[in-house]
């Protein structure tokens, strides 16, 4: 093996003032450390993005940079949220660097998991999600609409990794195929598995925060969770197709009974009429909706312009892996 493999450790900061004099010298004593074993390279780096926050965050980040040269940092121009905070990140890091982690900022997330992260990285892996074993220290009300919410998504058609959020490994080289996901609404956690490669899953313990608050209250899981469908899948438009096909049926069941019952002479005047325009009308305009529905969704998913297919290999110039641990059989 030549040189050791760069790792970029990205860090989203959103007001974390409290959480980052606590926690960026566990970051810094992980990367000496994995350095020492002789996994990574010294030039692996530390890199907080400040999304946009209102308190010392980003001053903090300048005063860490200035300390030691393994802490990096970029500020966004605003706050834009989690999601788009790890993106910048992890789009800053790919062209330097050979494989980076994310992780949140606030100590919750096992720092330890990254021993075997690096380990699965140099047996192969290109993606490696983080996945919390337990999540004993969160309260039920959190544990139980948290798999609420994995169990919800898969059933609207966006297939996430059970109880993964976005602690993970991925290589510079998955990095540099994911750029070509050029769409604004981003769900990183149900991206991933769409663009492939070998990758698997590390478990970890789900610890609790630090200090400071979580900026993930109930009201901002709903709108991920609601984003999250939105923008992987067209499931729901159609969930209202079949909705529509059926109220189609039982409208033109209606109007066999209406026709029926005006034949026997058991209705008001004009009551057979209405109801088969209501019955018609109100099934056909559902199931039309689910049809242009259906369009629309091939439309938005055109919009978004996603690779078609990824090469990871190929015959005559096989891919070479720069880091692989040497293994003993021959
Ligand atoms: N974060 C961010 N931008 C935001 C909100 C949060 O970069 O608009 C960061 C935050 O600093 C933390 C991570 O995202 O490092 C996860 O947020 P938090 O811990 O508040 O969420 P929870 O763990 O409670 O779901
Ligand atoms: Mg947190």
């Amino acid at each position: 093996m030549d040189a050791k493999p760069i790792l970029w450790i990205v860090i989203p900061c959103y007001n974390e003032q409290e959480v980052l004099p606590v926690t960026s010298p566990m970051f810094l004593k992980k990367i000496i450390e994995l350095r020492d074993k002789g996994k990574i390279s010294d030039k692996s780096r530390i890199l907080f993005v400040d999304d946009g926050s209102e308190d010392d965050t980003w001053k903090l980040i300048g005063e860490l940079a200035c300390r030691d040269e393994h802490y990096i940092g970029i500020c966004q121009s605003r706050n834009r949220g989690h999601q788009n905070a790890v993106l910048a990140g992890l789009m800053e890091a790919k062209d330097r660097c050979d494989v980076t982690i994310s992780i949140d900022c606030d100590g919750q997330d096992d720092i330890n998991a990254m021993d075997n992260m690096i380990d699965e990285y140099l047996g192969g892996c290109e993606i490696v999600y983080g996945v919390r074993s337990k999540r004993a220290t969160d309260t039920m009300f959190k544990r139980k609409t948290a798999e609420g919410f994995y169990r919800f998504m898969n059933s609207m058609g966006t297939e996430v990794i059970y109880n993964h959020a976005d602690y993970r490994l991925v290589s510079a080289r998955v990095l540099q195929h994911f750029a070509d996901y050029k769409e604004v609404n981003v769900f990183l956690r149900g991206m991933f598995p769409l663009v492939g490669f070998k990758s698997t899953s590390v478990c970890y313990e789900r610890k609790e925060r630090i200090a400071g608050e979580s900026h993930y209250p109930i009201r901002k899981m709903v709108a991920l969770a609601i984003d999250g469908i939105t923008s992987m899948s067209v499931r729901p438009i159609n969930y209202i197709a079949g909705f529509g096909a059926i109220v189609g049926f039982l409208g033109f069941i209606g109007v066999i009974w209406a026709v029926a019952g005006a034949m026997t002479g058991h209705t008001v005047d004009g009551w057979a009429s209405i109801v088969c325009i209501i019955c018609f009308l109100g099934g056909i305009q559902l199931l039309c909706l689910g049809i242009i529905g259906g369009y629309v969704g091939k439309t938005y998913m055109e919009s978004k312009h996603r690779p078609g297919y990824i090469i990871s290999d190929r015959t005559w110039q096989p891919y070479q892996r720069k880091y692989m641990e040497e293994t003993d059989e021959e």
